[in-house]
């Protein structure tokens, strides 16, 4: 056992943490004022290899690991939640899903444009009645000669209006029940497919959350991912990993609101002194350094366990429960020692707090993971 980063992972969180400063930090507040995405971001992030984190090089990726990706998420989310939100949507879910179900054909044709960065990915399971319980979805796709024409409705989907290449879920045959769901890839400006709502959200701002509306959607056969009926069952594998990328956000938000708040203690004057020397601010900022440290050693070991091959089911849930859990406190605890400053918007706490909450929802709710997690521990 070793806990130890390697010399590449000390640079690469440097190098993260240096390109998060500069070109996200001052603009931060501005993208989540006009819930704007900032697609000129999008050739930078490439760039620097965050477009295609852990996919071959052959398809343009950066073949980075498990551990890495957290590493990568963690300092996006360190200051700016939104983007790491949609950098891990884009990277986690739509191109993943592609990567580990596409065929060679469909990963050339669509993985080097997702990791160049020239196109934004979504990934679309949920729909307006079915969120948790996803595969009661209603969205389907019948067969009509060499192609399949979908219908239906996916909300919620971050990138739904400004995605070029869309992951979609849908039922194709209503008597096999979860498994007669299959996955298609639609890209954007399919006749039939169009942007319904975009979301007004309580933070996330800056990430795209819109619906996603089918209307005798055409695609053809060669646009099924992964075998016919297997789409539900794929997209649980694509969730494990998903949830380390969630929960790698959730440490990478609970350090940067850790940090806003230890800098504003020892800043912050009252009675006489600096905040910071009162027992009450200290133990909050000792709980939140220790239980962020919990987090990040949970997300590391589904991490590692994915790169070592392994299942991890479990490990990935635990990770998301906890470290959401977490951020959520240490994001409240940051308002709390900013006292009435926590509240406005000079100071970057009231985002943080505004932002995690997505976290204990997003890629199934914490009442989902403690589900997911018991039925591991009771089939054992
Ligand atoms: C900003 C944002 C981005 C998102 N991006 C995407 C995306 O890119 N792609 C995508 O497909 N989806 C996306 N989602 C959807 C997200 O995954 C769902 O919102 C989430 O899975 C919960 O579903 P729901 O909102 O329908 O809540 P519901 O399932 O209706 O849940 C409501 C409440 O009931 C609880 N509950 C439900 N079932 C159970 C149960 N069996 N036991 C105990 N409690 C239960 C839940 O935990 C929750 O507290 C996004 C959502 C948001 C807000």
């Amino acid at each position: 056992m070793d806990f130890r980063p390697t010399d590449e992972q000390e640079i690469l969180r440097r190098t993260v943490r240096e390109f998060a400063e500069a070109e996200m930090r001052p603009h931060v507040m501005e993208w989540d004022e006009a819930q704007h995405f900032p697609m000129e971001l999008l050739p930078k992030l490439a760039q620097l290899g965050l477009m295609g984190i852990q996919f071959a090089e052959n398809y343009g990726g950066s073949a980075m690991s498990s551990v890495d990706y957290c590493i990568c998420i963690e300092e996006l989310a360190r200051v700016c939640p939104a983007i790491a939100l949609s950098v891990a949507a884009h990277n986690g879910l739509c191109s993943s899903h592609i990567n580990m179900f596409g065929t060679e054909e469909q990963k050339r044709r669509y993985l080097p444009r997702l990791t160049g960065g020239e196109v934004l990915g979504a990934w679309g399971l949920t729909e307006a009645s079915a969120g948790s319980d996803a595969a009661g979805m209603r969205t389907t796709a019948a067969r009509q000669g060499e192609c399949w024409v979908i219908n239906g409705s996916k909300n919620f989907i971050t990138h739904g209006s400004i995605g070029g290449v869309m992951v979609v879920m849908a039922i194709t045959d209503r008597t096999k029940g979860n498994r007669g769901i299959s996955a298609f890839v639609v890209e954007h400006g399919a006749p039939g497919m169009s942007p319904g709502k975009k979301e007004n959200k309580l933070g996330m701002r800056a990430s795209d959350t819109s619906e996603v509306v089918f209307q005798d959607c055409r695609v053809p056969q060669a646009q099924m991912l992964g075998d016919e009926g297997q789409g539900f069952i794929n997209t649980l594998q694509v969730l494990d990993a998903g949830r380390i990328g969630i929960a790698a956000l959730s440490v990478g938000l609970a350090q940067g609101a850790y940090e806003a708040a230890k800098h504003y203690a020892k800043e912050r004057r009252q009675f006489g002194q600096p905040i910071a020397a009162f027992q009450a601010i200290q133990w909050k900022l000792a709980d939140a350094a220790t239980t962020i440290e919990a987090s990040r050693l949970l997300t590391y070991r589904a991490a590692y366990l994915k790169d070592a091959g392994k299942r991890m089911t479990r490990e990935s849930a635990m990770a998301k429960l906890y470290s959401s859990e977490v951020a959520v406190r240490v994001a409240e605890d940051c308002v709390q020692i900013h006292g009435g400053y926590g509240f406005v918007k000079d100071y970057p706490a009231e985002k943080y707090f505004r932002d995690v909450k997505l976290l204990t929802i997003g890629e199934g709710t914490s009442e989902i993971q403690r589900l997911v997690i018991a039925r591991q521990l009771l089939a054992q």
